[in-house]
């Protein structure tokens, strides 16, 4: 039997009916061709015909740090850069974020977020649900040990991102919020190993930003 919202999203948003084929997946990396078996209104039963090893994974492993930014901007910066194929996503209050919230709002935030990353795998055919980190302050998040590169996303930097080499190792790309960053967290990014790069001559939103850098990035 499908959960509460894959039955949703097949019986009420998709309307398939009996014997309608369908891929499922649960985030261990395989794809579960299946049949529907039986759809009631609120539930639905399915029949899993086979075990596949598939998947649309990049091979270039991306962590987003975007600095919070107001309601649904961070939610489309969410669904499209899973869509894009982020691996790793930290939602960061910056000091100018404006999004102030309480520890059961922002677990509550981080369910819907949550929803919304499983939804955008659906979408596209991703069976691997990348990982969504709880809320986390700018300042620890730098200072996490990693090996991958490290890059600020700076409408001020000299440096042009499409001019790097790209590491193999995966890359830690850091957005600010919509009044970017303050120049003593910049000072602490630089700190923390990570390069400032600049995307164009044009200050773009944060959510543009965000998505042009993983396109940049995905596109080589
Ligand atoms: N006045 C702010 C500033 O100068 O930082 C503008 C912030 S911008 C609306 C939001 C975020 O998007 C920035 O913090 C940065 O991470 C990213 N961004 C926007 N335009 C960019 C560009 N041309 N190059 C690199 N990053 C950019």
């Amino acid at each position: 039997q499908l959960d509460k919202d894959a039955a949703n999203h097949v019986g009420n948003v998709l309307r398939l009916r009996e014997g309608h084929p369908l891929v499922l997946f649960n985030g261990d990396g395989n794809e579960y061709p299946a049949t529907l078996h039986k759809v009631e209104k609120r539930a639905v039963w399915v029949q899993v015909d086979a075990k596949l090893q598939m998947g649309c994974e990049s091979p270039l492993r991306i962590h987003l740090g975007q600095g919070i930014s107001k309601g649904e901007r961070m939610d489309f910066v969410l669904q499209k850069s899973v869509e894009l194929g982020v691996t790793e996503i930290t939602p960061l209050i910056t000091e100018r974020c404006v999004v102030r919230l309480d520890e059961q709002r922002w677990q509550k935030k981080h369910q819907q977020w949550q929803k919304i990353i499983q939804s955008a795998c659906e979408q596209c055919g991703r069976n691997i649900l990348p990982t969504l980190h709880p809320v986390t302050a700018l300042s620890p998040w730098l200072q996490q040990s990693t090996n991958e590169l490290r890059l600020t996303l700076d409408p001020r930097a000299e440096k042009r991102m499409a001019d790097l080499t790209l590491p193999t190792q995966g890359v830690r790309l850091l957005i600010g919020p919509e009044g970017g960053f303050a120049d003593q967290e910049l000072y602490l990014t630089e700190q923390g190993g990570f390069k400032s790069v600049l995307l164009g001559p044009r200050v773009l939103r944060t959510e543009t930003a965000a998505l042009t850098a993983i396109a940049n990035l995905q596109g080589r």
